[in-house]
């Protein structure tokens, strides 16, 4: 198995679902997972794009048996690296006649296409069968050719892992190039010839992908490649966005790197996606990656379109959020702390004890780490950087009573011997619900908008408890 991306942007989630299926196909069956990257696209692909490319495959769990960094008996596994055995492979194809050269520049291409009043736009094999005096002349004349291969007649047939058995009518499927006239090789030709290298037994990729197989079988059969040893293919469905178009940027697709800075766990994100197309045996909804590779099977992949719901994602984050064991909550917690510039880098002993003592009372009520950080800030601003939220604020500290209410909470708090959560509840109940007579909501609500800064916080006396009777009497008086 393989995963084979362009390296021209982040990874997104059509990308990670595609990884991963191979990924799971190949742990499941104890086969090779190859990891390559596939920039013959030297305008768009980026070093940057490789390089966090391999990131996000680590942090999904998604690691590979060759590729990049690791390396393999294959080696290398950037295309742009392997420009020899392309070129070497280009040449054969000429000798053999497989491939031929073409001259024709996209202009005349299109211009033959107009005059012979065709509407699908391509081309039309005019440099097939060129004589040899007729390529010494284009070539005395200082044109550079390209290489098309010539497409076979007849059909390509292959039973598709996923969809069945598949037939394309070779007729509509012009000769294709496989190398520029300045050189370069393109897609079609080092994507083949890399899975026939590197030994790849089983494809699964996208369907936007189903009309390369036979241009890729044409290569196979000109490298000489038993058709029984041609790589299997599996072809997945679409991943649709919200509107039922295909999932892009336009309706809503956003990079994996962009879930990771918004607080989905790693966990999540796998679990999500591979209900994307694929169910656990028993339909079960949450499972691990392990548990994953140990069932996968591609019969179990849905020939339909999957729709892509960040409603469900998030739902999946936050029960894998509560699944955590709370230390590593609270480690995961740090990152975003620090990314909010709340807990230094390292984190202090102080912080670390403070977010160990904390997370557990956000670890319930949150379903991205971001809220569950955003939560807890206020336990880390010291008096020059908190503050209030401006609409918690105008809506509960401006009520009536609530100078009132402010001043009985810090008479109240004063009086606290043990400054533990029970008995700063003991002392507020008495106080504000029992001697004013106030509703627990009408009561609490002033108090917690001046400590925690806003009107959604953590429980509020576990969290006066860990911030601490001096800050929270300063916050009091502030407030007032
Ligand atoms: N590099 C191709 C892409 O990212 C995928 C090639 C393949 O999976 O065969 O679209
Ligand atoms: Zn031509």
């Amino acid at each position: 198995m393989r995963f084979a991306p362009s390296p021209t942007g982040d990874l997104h989630v059509g990308n990670i679902r595609t990884a991963l299926f191979n990924w799971a196909y190949a742990r499941h069956g104890g086969g090779t997972f190859v990891f390559r990257l596939e920039d013959t696209d030297r305008s768009r692909s980026t070093d940057e794009a490789c390089a966090a490319a391999a990131d996000t495959l680590r942090w999904l769990g998604l690691d590979w048996d060759e590729g990049p960094e690791v390396g393999g008996e294959y080696a290398p596994y950037r295309q742009s690296e392997r420009a020899a055995i392309y070129a070497g492979v280009a040449a054969q194809l000429q000798e053999t006649a497989a491939a031929y050269p073409c001259f024709c520049t996209p202009e005349e291409v299109e211009a033959r296409r107009i005059v012979a009043g065709r509407a699908t736009p391509g081309y039309d094999n005019h440099c097939r069968s060129l004589l040899p005096e007729q390529v010494a002349a284009y070539g005395a004349a200082g044109r550079r050719a390209a290489l098309r291969m010539r497409m076979p007649a007849g059909e390509t047939r292959f039973r598709d892992l996923i969809r069945g058995e598949v037939v394309f009518d070779n007729v509509t499927i012009p000769d294709f190039v496989v190398v520029r006239a300045d050189g370069h090789p393109l897609y079609t030709l080092a994507v083949a010839v890399d899975d026939v290298l590197m030994q790849i037994t089983h494809v699964l990729r996208g369907e936007d992908l189903l009309s390369s197989t036979p241009r890729q079988m044409a290569v196979y059969a000109a490298l000489g490649v038993h058709p029984g040893d041609y790589p299997q293919f599996g072809h997945l469905p679409f991943v649709m966005g919200h509107d039922n178009q295909k999932l892009s940027k336009r309706n809503g697709e956003v990079s994996i790197a962009w879930y990771r800075r918004e607080g989905f766990l790693p966990e999540a994100i796998v679990n999500y996606l591979a209900l994307l197309g694929w169910s656990m045996p028993d339909e079960r909804e949450m499972f691990t990656l392990a548990e994953m590779a140990a069932t996968f099977d591609v019969d179990r992949v849905n020939r339909n379109p999957a729709r892509f719901d960040v409603k469900k994602l998030e739902a999946i984050n936050g029960d894998k959020i509560r699944a955590l064991p709370p230390a590593d909550f609270a480690y995961r917690l740090v990152e975003f702390l620090q990314g909010a510039g709340l807990v230094a880098t390292p984190p202090t002993a102080a912080e670390a004890e403070l977010v160990r003592a904390a997370a557990p009372l956000v670890q319930e009520r949150c379903s991205r780490l971001t809220q569950a950080a955003s939560m807890l800030g206020f336990l880390f601003l010291d008096d020059a950087h908190f503050y209030l939220d401006p609409q918690a604020r105008a809506k509960v500290l401006s009520a009536e009573d609530a100078p009132a209410v402010l001043r009985a909470a810090g008479a109240a708090l004063v009086t606290v011997e043990d400054w533990q959560a029970a008995g700063i509840e003991a002392a507020l109940r008495s106080a504000l619900v029992v001697e004013l007579g106030l509703k627990p909501r009408f009561a609490f609500g002033p108090l917690r908008v001046a400590v925690t800064g806003s009107a959604v916080s953590p429980p509020l006396f576990e969290s006066l408890a860990l911030l601490g009777r001096e800050a929270t009497l300063a916050r009091l008086r502030a407030a007032l």
